[in-house]
């Protein structure tokens, strides 16, 4: 069977990707080796699929290249996939800081982009293992379906990242097979695990959750973190987890936009036990531990003005150092992939291999928690979907 693009991957960019090509009447399968479409959109946003971000500014992506992305973005923005989701009737909200996530479920936006497709002409196959690739004057595909032969192939099978949902290498392997060069890979937007020393004041503070300033190598987040039986999660830490490398220690601003000294200073004539006043800014629990594990709490008016200073600084310098992260199996993403100067940047195509595209987290793109990281697989579906 011939068709004249064939896409692997039905993700949220393959599916986007689809609707475009079969809009300009391209014969399109998609080829998707799970028993379903859509699975990681699925269980996206907590089953809510914080679908965009309108707030969206290229810096909220990651890349070796940070202009790579601009084009597909500019092209395909947050408000063009907003009216294709009213359009379809789907009710949703702004969560916060611009993140936008269905009334109803993550399905919603799943069977939006199913109906789409099959409007447009779309195949999908599910169930099929692709198990060769090869490329004369077309790409031949050998699958469990048989032999399939397309004029364009659109790589769109995402990261590494929840292997339970799916994820596989194979669009890394591809890139290999045709030269294509691929940056360093790594977890990103993923919890912290440390050794068992520090582990034991997360373990006793299971559940527990601050509104912290998170630092490392000179970016910051402001967010909850979560402590948690295996480390610390939470979204200021995951954002934070994008930029950290083995090592690094981590500085958590337990008070941001205030100044503890200050504080303390007020009631440094007072015979309030610090645990108490820091309790009244942060949860009780993590209050108790953390006095225990960094200083003696005794009444305000017995510290004096060094050991104010002192504290206070440590409130506001907290530093951790993970010893590793939860890796793929917790990742929301993957950070690197095809790297970005491989690929034209208005259209994906692979500048080596004619007709050979790459869409989604597959590539050197990676957005930060809140919706970017749908976004770029929607634009650069959308992009891929006009040429292929
Ligand atoms: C738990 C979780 C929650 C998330 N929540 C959000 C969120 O709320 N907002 C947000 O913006 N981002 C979120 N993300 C990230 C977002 O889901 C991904 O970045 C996005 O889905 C990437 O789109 P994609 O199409 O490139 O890849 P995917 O959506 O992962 O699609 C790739 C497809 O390729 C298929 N595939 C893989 N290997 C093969 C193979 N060998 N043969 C055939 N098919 C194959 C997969 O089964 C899959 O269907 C979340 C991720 C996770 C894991």
């Amino acid at each position: 069977m011939k068709k004249d693009v064939i896409i692997i991957g039905a993700g949220a960019a393959g599916l986007m990707c689809a609707i475009e090509a079969g809009k300009r009447s391209r014969s399109v399968i998609v080829l998707e080796h799970a028993e379903k479409s859509g699975k990681k959109i699925l269980v996206s946003g907590g089953g809510r699929c914080n679908f965009t971000n309108i707030n969206l500014h290229y810096d909220n992506y990651l890349s070796r290249n940070p202009h790579f992305c601009k084009s597909a973005l500019s092209r395909f923005t947050p408000h063009d996939f907003i009216a294709m989701v009213e359009k379809h009737g789907i009710r949703y909200y702004e969560k916060e800081m611009g993140q936008l996530f269905c009334r109803g479920s993550s399905n919603e936006i799943v069977n939006m982009l199913k109906k789409e497709c099959s409007k447009a002409g779309v195949e999908i196959w599910l169930n099929c293992k692709i198990s060769g690739i090869k490329r004369e004057d077309c790409f031949t595909l050998s699958t469990n379906y048989g032999v399939l032969e397309s004029e364009s192939l659109v790589v769109a099978t995402g990261g590494l990242s929840y292997p339970k949902l799916g994820a596989t290498d194979i669009g890394h392997r591809i890139a290999r097979q045709f030269g294509i060069k691929i940056t360093s890979l790594k977890p990103a937007l993923v919890p912290f695990t440390f050794n068992a020393k520090d582990l034991k004041i997360f373990q006793e503070i299971s559940g527990v959750s601050v509104d912290a300033e998170v630092n490392c190598d000179n970016n910051h987040f402001r967010g909850y973190i979560l402590f948690t039986h295996r480390g610390l999660s939470g979204p200021a830490i995951l954002q934070i987890s994008s930029y950290w490398n083995e090592g690094d220690p981590i500085i958590i601003n337990l008070l941001p936009g205030l100044d503890a000294y200050e504080l303390f200073r007020t009631k440094q004539n007072s015979r309030m036990e610090m645990h108490n006043l820091l309790s009244g800014y942060l949860p009780k629990r993590f209050v108790r531990e953390w006095c225990e594990l960094y200083m003696e709490s005794k009444p305000l008016n017995q510290y004096n003005d060094k050991e104010l200073r002192k504290i206070a600084h440590h409130i506001h310098n907290w530093t951790i150092r993970p010893n590793g992260t939860e890796g793929y199996k917790k990742a929301e993403v993957t950070l690197g992939g095809v790297n970005t100067d491989e690929l034209s940047s208005r259209t994906m195509e692979s500048k080596k291999i004619p007709g050979l595209y790459f869409i989604g987290e597959v590539i050197d793109v990676t957005g930060q928690l809140g919706g970017y990281n749908l976004q770029w697989a929607w634009a650069s579906g959308y992009a891929a979907g006009q040429y292929a």
